[in-house]
């Protein structure tokens, strides 16, 4: 394995404006557009570099494929979080609606 394949790229959300500069330049055709933002598909990035070059706005940057796995764990977990979160709203709304009603009769 060569030093190039062990990096991938990452895209960060709060800077990327959706240009789609980088979508054409990609070999490995690595990048799509997801919710108006560049998004890269780990598994076909091979770490060459050549997107972060053409970011305008520098949203692309380089890491370990390590710290990519982890990165992208982290905000599974994340989501997980958010939805458990919401879940977990929706029923301490019903049980304090079901407890409203019980204490109007
Ligand atoms: S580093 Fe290379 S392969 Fe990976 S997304 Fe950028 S241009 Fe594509
Ligand atoms: S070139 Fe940069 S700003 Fe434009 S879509 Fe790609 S990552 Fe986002």
């Amino acid at each position: 394995m060569s030093i190039k394949e062990s990096k991938k790229a990452v895209v960060n959300l709060n800077i990327c404006r959706g240009c789609l500069q980088c979508i054409s330049v990609c070999p490995r055709g690595a990048i799509r557009v997801v919710s108006g933002r560049a998004w890269i598909d780990e598994d076909k990035c091979v770490g060459c570099g050549i997107c972060t070059r053409f970011c305008p706005f520098q949203a692309i940057r380089m890491v370990s494929s390590k710290k990519a796995k982890k990165d992208r764990e982290v905000k599974e977990i994340k989501d997980e979080l958010g939805k458990l979160r919401g879940a977990l709203f929706s029923i301490l709304a019903r049980i304090d609606k079901l407890s409203n009603d019980s204490c109007e009769r």
